[in-house]
This record gives C-alpha cells, sequence and structure tokens, in this order.
C-alpha cells in the first residue's frame, strides 16, 4: 500500500500548527508532563479550544448540521494526531469530539443533538466519564450506581472511580442503572458535573495529583432529558462508544515523536554507535508503524462507512506495545531523563505509556477481543 494525505488533510495539519504555535514557550517542561487532566492542561485548554473552534477546526469531519464540514473520517485522525503528539493540549474537549459526539449523533434526541453536538463543535464544554466503580472497571456489568425514576427524571445514587477530569469538567457522560441485572438496565446520561448531590474528590497518579477523582452521588437529581437514548438500552450505546474511544486518541504519533526525541539525544550523546541501542530503536519504531498502519484500516473502514470490527482492539493492542516499547527506550538507555525536571517530553511519554495498558480497558482484554473476534479461538484456548 502507497499511503499518502490528500492536499485538504495536508492543508487541515498546516491550520492546525498554526494554533498549536501559539501554546505556551514551556509546553513540554511546565503542562505536557503533568498530563492532560492537570489543572495546568484543562486551564489552558480552555483558551486554546476556543481558538481551535474560532477557525472551525474542532469537528470538521461531523455533518455541516452539527458544526462540522462535512469532511471525510480522515481528519478525525489528523487533529487526533497533531494533539496527542503533544499530550492532548485540548484536554478532555477530545472525548466529546472523538465519543461522545457520535454516541450523541446516533442514539441523542434532537434536542440533545442540537445542544451538545453544537456545544463540541464550539469548544464550550470539557468532558468526563463516569463508567468505572470500585467492583466495576473490565466487568462494567457489575457496576451499582442507580438512577431511580422518579416524576420530571431520574435521582442518582453510588459512586465512580477513577474519573479523569471530573474536578475541572463542564459535564460528564455518566452510566447509572435503571433496575436490570448485568448488562440489562444500564443507561446513559449526560449530566452536568455542578449538579446539587455531586461530590468530587481528586486521586493522585502517576502524572499528577489531579489524574483521578472518585465521583458520589447522593440523591442527586437529573431531569428526563439528561437520559441518552433508551432507559436501559445503555450497553447498546457503550459498544459504539468503544469502537471510538479505542482508537480516539493516536497514541502511536506521540510514541513516534518521543522516539525521534530519544533518537536525537542518543546520537548527541554519541549511544547511537551501540548496535543493541540502534536494533532496539528500530524494532520499537516498527512497533510505531505497524500502531498507526492498524488505526489506519480503521479510519478507513470509517471513512467507507463500513460497521467497526474486531480491527479496533487489534489497533488498540498495537498502540499499547509501542507506547511500551518507546518508555522501555528511555529506562534502558537514558533513564536520567526521568528525573523531575530533566526532560519534560520524555517524562510525558513515560508516564502516559504506564497506563496505555489499562485506560479504555485493559490490555488483556483487548487481547480477549482480538483472540475471539479477530481469530475466532475459542474461549479458554
Ligand atoms: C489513565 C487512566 C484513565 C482512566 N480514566 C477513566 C475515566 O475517565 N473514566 C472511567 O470510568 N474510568 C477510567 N479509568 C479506569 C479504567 O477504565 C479501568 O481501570 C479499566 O477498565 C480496568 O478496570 P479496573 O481498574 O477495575 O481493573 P480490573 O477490571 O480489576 O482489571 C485488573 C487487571 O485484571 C486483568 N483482567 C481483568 N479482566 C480480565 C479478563 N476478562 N481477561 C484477562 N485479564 C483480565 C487485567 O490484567 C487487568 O489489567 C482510567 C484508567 C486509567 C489507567
Amino acid at each position: 500500500m502507497d499511503f499518502a494525505w490528500d492536499e485538504t488533510d495536508e492543508a487541515y495539519r498546516a491550520e492546525l500548527r498554526e494554533v498549536i504555535a501559539d501554546l505556551p514557550r514551556d509546553w513540554w517542561e511546565n503542562y505536557a508532563p503533568h498530563g492532560p487532566a492537570s489543572p495546568q492542561v484543562m486551564d489552558n485548554a480552555r483558551g486554546f479550544n476556543a481558538e481551535l473552534a474560532r477557525r472551525d477546526l474542532v469537528v470538521r469531519h461531523w455533518p455541516s448540521a452539527y458544526g462540522g464540514q462535512d469532511a471525510d473520517a480522515w481528519k478525525q485522525i489528523v487533529i487526533s494526531e497533531e494533539m496527542w503528539s503533544l499530550g492532548e493540549p485540548r484536554s478532555s474537549l477530545y472525548l466529546g469530539a472523538n465519543w461522545a459526539g457520535p454516541a450523541i449523533m446516533k442514539f441523542g434526541t434532537e434536542a440533545q443533538k442540537q445542544k451538545y453536538l453544537r456545544a463540541i463543535a464550539e469548544a464550550k464544554l470539557l468532558w468526563c466519564q463516569g463508567f468505572s466503580e470500585p467492583e466495576a472497571g473490565t466487568d462494567l456489568g457489575n457496576m451499582k450506581t442507580r438512577a431511580d425514576p422518579v416524576p420530571g427524571g431520574y435521582v442518582l445514587n453510588g459512586s465512580k472511580v477513577w474519573t479523569s477530569y471530573a474536578a475541572r469538567a463542564d459535564i460528564m457522560f455518566l452510566l447509572a442503572r435503571i433496575g436490570g441485572k448485568g448488562k440489562g438496565g444500564v443507561s446513559c446520561f449526560l449530566i452536568p458535573t455542578d449538579t446539587p448531590g455531586i461530590e468530587i474528590r481528586p486521586i493522585r497518579g502517576v502524572h499528577s495529583e489531579w489524574d483521578f477523582n472518585e465521583v458520589f452521588f447522593s440523591d442527586a437529581f437529573v431531569p428526563s432529558d439528561a437520559l441518552l437514548g433508551e432507559e436501559g438500552n445503555g450497553w447498546a450505546i457503550v459498544q459504539t462508544i468503544i469502537h471510538y474511544e479505542r482508537i480516539g486518541a493516536a497514541r502511536y504519533e506521540k510514541s513516534a515523536r518521543g522516539l525521534d526525541h530519544l533518537v536525537g539525544i542518543l546520537k548527541a550523546r554519541g549511544q547511537w554507535d551501540d548496535p543493541v541501542c540502534r536494533a532496539e530503536c528500530a524494532a520499537a519504531r516498527s512497533l510505531v508503524e505497524a500502531a498507526r498502519l492498524l488505526t489506519y484500516r480503521v479510519i478507513d473502514g470509517r471513512a467507507k462507512q463500513r460497521e467497526p470490527g474486531a480491527e479496533t482492539y487489534l489497533a488498540r493492542y498495537a498502540m499499547i506495545e509501542a507506547d511500551h516499547a518507546v518508555a522501555n527506550i528511555t529506562s534502558t538507555w537514558l533513564p536520567d531523563l526521568l528525573i523531575d525536571g530533566a526532560d519534560g517530553h520524555a517524562r510525558a511519554q513515560f508516564n502516559s505509556a504506564i497506563t496505555a495498558g489499562i485506560a479504555a480497558g485493559a490490555a488483556e482484554v483487548q487481547l480477549n477481543m482480538v483472540s475471539g473476534r479477530h481469530l475466532g479461538l475459542p474461549r479458554g484456548a
């Protein structure tokens, strides 16, 4: 395959780079190493995102009826590559643009589409994702947070954990149970994070002390129009979301530019003459390019309106492997870069690689999906 970007993709990338040029000069020192959920990045994202929106750059691939420009699906990966390679200066705007928006487009009422899709295109909302619970991560069907129907809406009770961005986000895409067991009864809600009855407490992570949050719901009332789709139909929505979420973030580009950065330092230090070092860098580069091409295959299917399949999990797993391979170059050949303040670029790549195999579904779970749905292997094989 002879892959090349077309001129509209190149022009779009150039426009994005004009906005990127205005990021703070100390981006790699004082912003990116703290992660996209840090107060630094989230606060900076408000102005950065507004500039993206002013130039109609946020969701160019969406229908014009919802604030896009009817461009092809490739634009989504172009913006993702440009942003993730920098540690995601949009912060959690990406979450709305990558998967909450498409879920609303598919399952929302016209009023919800007009309200939320426009707000995403105009970069007015930072999002968070309330899925995981203390007893429900991989096994989401075990979730217990309840949404009890009452006149005019629902009352929420329960708790969520590992909720990135929640402390500064405007809106949460929440899973809560309206009766039922396992996957039955799971329902999706779009709720403002300042709803009375919601308490948010930070949890420290590898990036910073603000990486995650616990979110507690105590008789929090939300109106009926906070429900997305039908009551109890949340699992079907989650299945749609997964295909957008798992490869929505172009992590391979962050790995690629992180590796280029490391190779520059290895050369400057004379370590590039070591054939073992060069071979390990070459192996890491191969994994990065494999992840890139597997992702492009999924985007190609999307651009041709094909239903997403198990290739999503293959691409996601390849990204995790690529991320780990580049982080291993740092820890093996350049460990001094990981000392606090030594090299923000290396640090940002290394930190996000640590969590890559857990966020958005554990690596082992992606492999289970590949073995069952892609290779057709029987369970337990
Ligand atoms: C950086 C980061 C950001 C996150 N952000 C959010 C967020 O914003 N919102 C949110 O809701 N959640 C978020 N999470 C939570 C994440 O979705 C969960 O951690 C993940 O789904 C795994 O769930 P768990 O932590 O309960 O681990 P478990 O489900 O207990 O899994 C632990 C380990 O057990 C193994 N395992 C479990 N099940 C299987 C299986 N079926 N087959 C093989 N092995 C298995 C795997 O090794 C797995 O890593 C985030 C996590 C990280 C690391």
